[in-house]
């Protein structure tokens, strides 16, 4: 037992989900210190290092409005109904997210949404965030504790006289991210399930400007492209996506193959990149005046799928738990990494009510009913990829879709799409997951029967009337 204490709890790294559990915690009553490696992005301005925008939706706002921040962020997003795909030559093709037009999924600036969370976390009595510190938890011979330094200017010289501080608190929670120092330290002990794996793709961001930058003129009410969706240009094994922001811009970004014909190795001059996109992106170099330069400039970073076990280490009185990225980075095809995180908090805070405060039983509670999900949606994400890329601009795709939506409309109790499942609701991933099998097994035996071209001679209501039919027999209740 620890005999003199910094804190009720450590929070190491106020990303999104380390400032959104520090509200949590504080509205519990306890003392929290967070600490946080990057120096105060609202004086220092905003750092991401990764992705400028995000897809928010329903666990995520599920997560905040536990404590009342769904609406202080929601009026920074700009709803998106669903994908318009941009082939390389025919039309644009939209498919909506799902029957109800009230279920969409919203894009957010990462920068606005950490700020808000912030601001939140340092209103809630009994939190404070301190910048510019780099900390990480370990567990040591004498206990589970926490060290940090000061992160910057690192002085080799005077490295010896640089004070390894030590902080003292029962809890520390390392919601450091992907590449979390404290997951790192702990995965060195003795069993301890990990594993990395990157994809052979990485991502780099683009930008297409406003309409009136463009001298395009009003264009979608000041946009270049219809904001109300999430744009995809589906290339067979690689891809772009845009998502809108609320200065009328866009964030495009290549999920390319790192080496091979269509990759970021392939690109070796300006030249080559504007003759490769009028060649695969045809519509998009007049809406990116400096994509050579941004293509040029921009990282390119990779993609990491993490998965460990267990999460949380309990002993000689104090517990380290991995919260968000830290337990479990997935790959962002089904834009639920952030989403999953500002899930694990609200699934923890339950705990904590239901175990009588943040003690090791809350702990070990959280860690139970998270990981099968976790696990789940690191899954779906990865399926999601092949998806997005490979598939989501053929017609057999499309007419899967449309028969989906309909069993869900006939069935709705019974039948629900996985991208429903996962977006729309608090459904757990395992869950949705396994529901999703459940009614692709269904479509792949639907589909042999009443192919798209039979559909499209027998007319809507004899489909439709026919499908219900199928359903009956081939599913009866
Ligand atoms: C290209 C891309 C697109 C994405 N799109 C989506 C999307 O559309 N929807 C979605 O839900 N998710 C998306 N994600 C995933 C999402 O970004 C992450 O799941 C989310 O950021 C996880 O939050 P976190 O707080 O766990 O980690 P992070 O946001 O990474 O925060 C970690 C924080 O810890 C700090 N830190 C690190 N080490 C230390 C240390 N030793 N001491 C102190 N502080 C430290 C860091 O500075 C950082 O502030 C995307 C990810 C990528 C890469």
């Amino acid at each position: 037992m620890i005999e003199t204490k910094d804190a009720d709890v450590i929070v190491l790294g106020a990303g999104l989900a380390g400032s959104l559990l520090a509200v949590y915690l504080g509205r519990r009553g306890l003392k929290v210190k967070v600490f946080e490696r990057r120096p105060d992005p609202r004086k220092a301005g905003y750092a991401g290092g990764r992705s400028i925008n995000l897809a928010l939706s329903h666990r995520g706002i599920w997560g905040l409005s536990g404590v009342g921040l769904e609406g202080a962020v929601l009026k920074h997003a700009l709803p998106m109904r669903g994908r318009i795909m941009h082939p390389v030559k025919g039309d644009l093709a939209f498919q909506p997210y799902s029957a109800d037009p009230s279920e969409c999924i919203n894009s957010i600036s990462r920068g606005a949404l950490n700020i808000a969370l912030l601001d939140a976390a340092e209103r809630t009595p009994g939190v404070t965030v301190e910048f510019g510190r780099e900390a990480w938890a370990y567990p040591s011979t004498e206990g589970l504790s926490a060290n940090d330094w000061p992160s910057r200017p690192i002085d080799k010289t005077s490295a010896g006289n640089l004070t390894v501080g030590r902080l003292r608190a029962p809890v520390y929670i390392a919601t450091d991210g992907a590449y979390s120092f404290t997951r790192h330290h702990c995965t060195a002990r003795d069993r301890v399930d990990y594993s990395q794996s990157y994809l052979g793709h990485g991502y780099k961001e683009l930008h297409i400007p406003s309409a009136a930058d463009l001298g395009l003129g009003s264009g979608h009410d000041g946009w270049a492209l219809d904001p109300q969706a999430l744009h995809i240009w589906p290339r067979g094994g690689a891809m772009m996506i845009a998502l809108p922001n609320p200065d009328r811009t866009f964030t495009c970004t290549l999920f390319w193959p790192w080496e091979g014909p269509h990759s970021f190795a392939n690109l070796k001059s300006d030249a080559d990149v504007g003759a490769f996109f009028e060649r695969h992106y045809p519509d998009v170099p007049p809406l990116m005046p400096t994509l050579a330069a941004d293509f040029a400039k921009n990282p390119t970073s990779s993609l990491v799928t993490i998965r460990c076990w267990p999460w949380v280490w309990s002993e000689q009185g104090s517990s380290v738990a991995l919260l968000g990225d830290a337990a479990h980075a997935i790959v962002p095809f089904y834009g639920q990494g952030m989403n999953a995180a500002f899930e694990d908090v609200r699934v923890l805070d339950d705990c904590i009510g239901r175990r009588s405060g943040l003690t090791p039983e809350a702990l070990d509670e959280y860690q139970r009913l998270r990981k099968p999900n976790a696990d789940a949606i690191a899954d779906m994400a990865l399926d999601n990829f092949v998806e997005m890329r490979d598939k989501v601009g053929s017609p057999a795709f499309l007419y899967k879709k449309r028969l989906e939506q309909l069993v869900h409309t006939l069935a709705p109790d019974r039948f629900t799409p996985q991208y429903n499942l996962v977006s729309f609701s608090t459904v757990p991933y395992a869950e949705a997951q396994r529901r999703g099998r459940e009614l692709d097994h269904l479509l792949e035996r639907l589909i042999p029967v009443i192919p798209a071209d039979k559909a499209a001679s027998m007319g809507e209501a004899a489909w439709k009337a026919r499908v219900a039919a199928l359903l009956h027999e081939l599913a009866p209740r």
